[in-house]
Parts: structure tokens; sequence; C-alpha cells
């Protein structure tokens, strides 16, 4: 790949940036419909293209990618003009006449990079915000899921302004290319790995940026829990797009005295939800790739397995499975991000937060339980991007709610007006007039001034 291949590409959308047409509101709203035609017109091209790539069915990528993204432009198209509003700001008395105020404005051009397991979702609704708050956006989808990245690249062109938004297909080395470059703003979306490396790239530039990274997501069931209830919502979190999902409940601390109910009630609501054959369901996803499916066959030891285990190679199968494992289990070191669910008992609420509290910061944390007591230990006593009671994944769901990470499982926040302030710089603004011009803050300083000024701060200031 030659050396600063992207340059002139960066160039062209910098100077279209910069010519200022990209920050009318009209604009704005103009990209957001498009972007919309586009969701409803192609709904069938984009589904078949996520299918090819995840074996997703369309029912589920609508539900988690299409569906999700339409909302982020629905929310957006409602709140853009306040959300671009200034707001003003209170002066000092001894500040007068002033107008202060915060003012959103766009980064300029912005890099996002995406990650193949929502290849659609985790593209769009980035940019949906990159659009909103007035940016350039270069798109770099996952090159692991690459009909759909080929349709993104497709598609874009044809619905948005290429003024404004260029897609840029390729891996690793494509992404290190573009990175020689300064971006404004870069949002990605990824591994740990990929992240740093995203960063260090950033750093040299000193650029600003988000990254949403994995981890390792408890789930804890209480006895007083709706055991039923919590056995099918769990096992549709972990289940759906074949384990392959970020806030996934990654492990269950299960309360000793309901591990045995709650194992056969999930097991009755994966043959409930995938039939007998969960490889002839037509709603059940694949594995993305051979490297994604040898490291989960690595995973598994068959003593740990309660129910499935099957799995098939060519077509990168594997069935929904649930183990009963202790924490030295090859299962509990590193995020899973597949359909294996390791089942840990516990028998007082503080061992399961030990545990929670001996791994590093997931992205979500999830509790089972009727009693708020509980509730609010388990938010004192751990940290997370979010937490959920009583249900899983549906935090993430809520455009209202801010979604991102916490420590090594990512920083920085989107969603709703959440991803517009992300994609917006505050400028703070104070517009002065010319009266009154006091010579006091002007020297030749002396006591007197002095004495009087100290009155003025402490009294207004
Ligand atoms: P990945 O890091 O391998 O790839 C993500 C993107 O970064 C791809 O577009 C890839 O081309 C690029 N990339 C990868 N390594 C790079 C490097 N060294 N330099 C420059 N670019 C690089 O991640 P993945 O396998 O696609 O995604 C899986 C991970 O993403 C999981 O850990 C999962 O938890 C996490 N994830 C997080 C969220 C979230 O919202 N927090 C959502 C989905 C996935």
């Amino acid at each position: 790949m030659q050396k600063n291949c992207f340059r002139p590409i960066l160039d062209e959308m910098r100077s279209a940036f910069s010519s200022g047409l990209f920050s009318s509101y009209a604009w704005r709203r103009g990209q957001l419909l498009a972007l919309r035609r586009l969701l409803v017109e192609r709904e069938q091209e984009l589904s078949a293209a996520i299918f090819a790539d995840l074996g997703k069915s369309a029912e589920e990528a609508y539900l988690t990618e299409i569906s999700f993204v339409s909302g982020e432009i629905r929310q957006a198209l409602r709140h853009l003009r306040r959300w671009m509003r200034p707001e003003g700001r209170s002066v000092p008395l001894h500040y007068l006449f002033g107008r202060a105020s915060v003012c959103p404005e766009p980064h300029g051009v912005v890099l996002i990079i995406g990650a193949w397991n929502y290849p659609l979702q985790l593209i769009l609704a980035p940019l949906v915000s990159a659009l909103a708050a007035g940016n350039c956006a270069v798109l770099k989808p996952s090159e692991s899921a690459p009909h759909t990245s080929a349709l993104i690249a497709g598609l874009i062109g044809t619905y948005l302004d290429g003024r404004a938004v260029r897609v840029v297909e390729g891996g690793v080395e494509e992404t290190r290319a573009l990175l020689e470059n300064r971006f404004d703003f870069i949002f990605f979306t990824g591994s740990r790995s990929g992240g740093s490396d995203v960063m260090l790239a950033a750093a040299r530039h000193i650029v600003p940026m988000v990254l949403e990274l994995g981890g390792k997501n408890p789930c804890i069931v209480e006895c007083d829990a709706d055991l039923a209830a919590a056995a099918r919502r769990i096992v549709w979190a972990k289940f759906l797009n074949a384990g392959q999902t970020c806030i996934a409940p990654d492990y269950l601390l299960v309360h000793e005295k309901i591990r045995e109910p709650l194992l056969a009630l999930m097991q009755q609501a994966v043959s409930q939800f995938y039939g007998p054959d969960p490889a002839s369901s037509p709603d059940y996803s694949r594995i993305v790739n051979d490297w994604h499916f040898l490291r989960l066959e690595s995973l598994m030891r068959s003593d740990e397995i309660v129910s499935g285990g099957q799995r098939n190679r060519s077509a990168r199968y594997i069935a929904p499975t649930i183990l009963r494992v202790t924490v030295e289990s090859p299962l509990m070191q590193e995020e899973i991000f597949g359909p294996l669910l390791p089942v840990l008992t516990y028998s007082a609420i503080d061992q399961a937060l030990d545990c929670i509290r001996q791994r590093s910061d997931p992205l979500a944390v999830y509790l089972f339980t009727r009693n708020r007591a509980v509730i609010q230990q388990v938010l004192r006593q751990t940290r997370s991007g979010g937490f959920c009671c009583n249900d899983v994944l549906f935090q993430s769901a809520i455009h209202t709610l801010p979604f991102g990470g916490s420590g090594v499982s990512g920083f920085g926040r989107y969603h709703g007006r959440a991803g517009f302030e992300t994609f917006s710089a505050s400028r703070s603004v104070l517009v002065k007039s010319f009266f009154p011009d006091p010579g006091l803050r002007y020297p030749p300083y002396n006591r007197k001034k002095y004495l009087f000024l100290k009155q003025i701060v402490r009294y207004l200031g």
C-alpha cells in the first residue's frame, strides 16, 4: 500500500468541511433523511449481506441493527434543533455587559472504525451522531463482515453527500494507512488490542477519541428472582447473534440454592427458541470465521458441559452451550464472545461481588432480583459502563441512555444526545459590550485599586 494514499481524499474532505457547507441545520437534516431512506429502501439487501456474514436472520438483523439505527435517526431528527442551540451561561456582575454561551461545533473530519459483530449498526449509529453534529466522516467497516462492508461502501455514495462521507474498505493495513493522517476525532469499536493500537496512532497526532471495547459482563441471579423470566431473558441475550454481542452476559453468578432449577429452565428456553436441533433453526447465527471458531472450541471442556457442545467446523456452527465451571476454567480468563455460557455459584452476594471486582470493569453488569437493597449494594460495589436489573441488553437499546464502557472496556459515550455531544466540540463563547471599561483592571496598579479589586472579587466573584 502506497504511503499516504488516503491523503488526497482527506484533503478534499477537509476543504469541503472548511467551506462551512455542512454546518447548517438543513444539510444535517437532509443527510439524516437520506440515511433513513437508505435503510427503508435497501432493507432486504442489508439483511441479506448481514446473513451472508453471520447467518443472522432478517428478523434479528432488523431488530438489532436496522431498527436501532432508524431509532437513532428518529431521535436526532426530533431533537436536532434543540441540540444545536448554544446554551446560555450566567455572567458574573463585574464582567457585565456580556453574553456567555457554550456552542456545540463539529470536530471536522472524523474517522469511524467498526467491528464485525453488528457490522451495520456499529458503523451507522455513530455516523448518525457524526452527521447530526455536522461532521465529515470516513467510515472503515470491518473486513471480517465483507458482504456488509461492500454493501455499505456501495450505498453510502448513492444516498449521502459524497463530499462529506466516504467509505474505506479493508483491514488493519488500510486502517493503519488511514491513521497516518490527522483526523479531528476518532470513534473506534473493537478489541482491546486494536483499540490500543489506534489510540497510539491518535496520540501521535493528539486526536481526541472514543474507544468502545469489550469485557466480561457478569450476570447475577438471586434466589428471589422470577427464575422462568430470568432464564428466558438470559438465554435470549446470550445466544442472540450466537453470543457475539459485546454486552451479552459473559458468565452467570447464580445463588447455589437455585442453580439446578435455573439450569433446567435455561435448557428449556434454548429448545423453545431454537428447537431440538439449533443447527437447523433459521434464527440461530453462525461464528463469524474459522479463527473465532477454533478459539471458542479450545475453551470448551467436555466435563464442564451441561447442555449443547455440538459443533460443525465447516458450517462454523457451535450450539448454544451451558457449562458448569469454576473460576479457574479457561472460560473465565478472557471475554468469551461466543455461544458458551459458564455458570458459577455463590452462597452470599459478597462472594459474587468479589468475583466481579477481581476482573477489570466490564461494559455491563446484570442482576436479577426483587430486593432493592441488593440492587443498591451491587450498584455501589461494582463498576461498569451500564447496569441493567431484571433484563439484559436493553440498557443499550434506550436512545436516551448514553452507551459506553468503563476502565478497560472503553471510554466515551454515544447513542442519542450523548452521541451528538461526543461528535461535537464545545466552544465557550463570550461576547462583550465596549461599555463599561473601568480603569480598575489596567495598570498601573496601586494599593487602593488592589483593595477595591479584592472587595469586588470577594462579593461579586
Ligand atoms: P478488532 O479490534 O479486531 O477490529 C475492529 C476494527 O479495527 C476493524 O475495522 C479492524 O480493521 C480494525 N483494527 C483491528 N486491529 C487494528 C490495529 N491493530 N490497527 C488498526 N486497526 C485495527 O475487533 P473485532 O474483532 O472486530 O470486534 C470484537 C471486539 O469488539 C470484542 O472485544 C467486542 O466486545 C468489541 N465490541 C465492542 C462494542 C462496544 O460497543 N463496546 C461493540 C461491538 C464489539
